[in-house]
């Protein structure tokens, strides 16, 4: 085994997308989905002492997809972040009644249903040992997750980002539509950001370069692959300074 290659952190960001929770279907929870979720962050919080989760909303809403219903851009948005606070109470029920002591923290007031989001608050309660849930997005909208995640991982001073996609990292062109895509095993954010790569957001990319947050991409779906990551084991892509 490579020792450079072990890790030992303290504390990450986790980003989920939405769609992680929708399985087959695409839209709304699945059960089976959740419990899936659940048990990876299970084995990843025996790996990681604090683990902090920023949960999207498009499985249920999201405001690119707003001109199609009639539907204001702003208040689009506004219905993709109150979908991430639906998904986090869900992530955050299905974790403790596995016995894994979550809470949600929410960016805008949205008292009874979560407290409102300091990095203070969530530092307390990630040193309690609880998984932080991130919802919300940023509270404004033209973001993303993506972005939230990026700041969120800022503000508790993650080590690193890690975000759960569907594909095994980032590729030239999208590996499923082109058989002449390949795969970057790393690249540097203005290499990301000048591909007009559509794996992660520009924004977030931008953010994480002005901290030097190193940011994984990796395929979620393979059971274990979140462990290999945070153990330092690369099995996705990675973002970071030249
Ligand atoms: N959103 C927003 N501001 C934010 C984060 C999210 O307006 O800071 C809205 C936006 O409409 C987005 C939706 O919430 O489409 C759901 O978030 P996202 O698409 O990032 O979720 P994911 O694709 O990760 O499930």
């Amino acid at each position: 085994m490579n020792k450079k290659k072990e890790r030992n952190y303290r504390r990450i960001l986790l980003k989920i997308s939405g769609e992680s929770l929708s399985g087959e279907a695409g839209y709304g929870i699945d059960s089976a989905s959740l419990k899936y979720v659940v048990e990876e962050l299970i084995e990843a919080k025996k790996i990681v002492p604090e683990i902090g989760v920023v949960v999207g909303g498009g499985n249920i809403f999201r405001g690119i997809n707003s001109p199609e219903f009639s539907i204001e851009k702003k208040s689009g948005d506004y219905m993709g972040m109150l979908a991430t606070v639906i998904n986090g109470i869900a992530l955050r029920d299905a974790l403790i009644n596995k016995g894994v002591k979550a809470d949600v923290l929410n960016s805008f007031d949205i008292t009874p249903f979560a407290e409102g989001c300091t990095p203070s608050k969530a530092l307390n309660k990630l040193k309690e040992g609880k998984i932080v849930i991130f919802t919300g997005g940023t509270g404004h909208p033209f973001f993303t997750t993506d972005t939230t995640g990026v700041l969120r991982a800022l503000e508790i001073n993650a080590e690193a980002f890690f975000k759960a996609t569907k594909v095994d990292g980032v590729y030239s062109k999208d590996p499923k539509k082109d058989k002449n895509a390949t795969k970057y095993e790393s690249l540097t954010y203005d290499e990301a950001i000048a591909k007009k790569l559509n794996v992660m957001d520009q924004t977030a990319i931008a953010l994480a370069r002005e901290a030097n947050l190193t940011l994984h991409i990796f395929n979620f779906f393979e059971k274990g692959n979140l462990a290999k990551e945070l153990k330092g084991k690369r099995t996705g892509s990675v973002v970071k300074g030249g």
